[in-house]
């Protein structure tokens, strides 16, 4: 069975957010009220991701317990809330996933998303970095997010199996540069 393509965000917009009067082209970005002359631009959302290094050179991945991607594997990470740091973003979404305190991190690169919920799609920025861990590496995952993680060197078998494309860039990038 497959589902019908997602809808983007732009398309979804179909009455003015300020005044409420009927967009008159849905899916044209940035929309632009006829009325009130309220703008809406429909770029990127900012989202950030850590490639986990241990002592032994293995990355941390952790296998989605939602949709997008439920079953799937991936980087820990999240969206970058309104006037945050990538690197506080960093910081606080691997805490609130993994437990774990990130004690030293080196940007790897960015690279394009599309997060699809509940049939709408809105672009994203992936920003990953290189992360080592303080303390004993203990995890103790948020449940309602994630159902499982596994510390491994990152082979092909795990690359073929993950949520996003951009985390396989990400982890390939640190592969081929050895940041951290
Ligand atoms: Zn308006």
């Amino acid at each position: 069975m497959t589902s019908p393509p997602p809808k983007q965000l732009a398309e979804a917009y179909r009455y003015c957010p300020q005044c409420g009067t009927a967009n008159p082209s849905p899916g044209q970005s940035p929309l632009r009220c006829p009325a009130c002359g309220f703008t809406v631009f429909f770029g990127p959302y900012t989202a950030v991701g850590a490639v986990l290094v241990n002592d032994g050179g293995e990355v941390l991945f952790v296998r989605r317990a939602r949709d997008p991607g439920k079953g799937k594997w991936g980087l820990p990470g999240g969206f970058v809330d309104a006037y945050e740091t990538a690197e506080d973003a960093l910081r606080r979404e691997v805490t609130e996933e993994t437990g774990l305190q990130i004690k030293h991190l080196e940007f790897l690169l960015t690279h394009p998303n599309r997060y699809c919920y509940q049939g709408v799609e809105a672009p994203v920025l992936d920003v990953f970095f290189a992360c080592k861990v303080a303390g004993d590496n203990r995890i103790t995952l948020d449940e309602s997010e994630l159902e499982h993680y596994r510390w491994q060197l990152p082979d092909p078998a795990m690359l073929a199996n993950l949520a996003f494309e951009s985390n396989r860039q990400a982890v390939l990038h640190w592969m081929h540069h050895g940041a951290v």
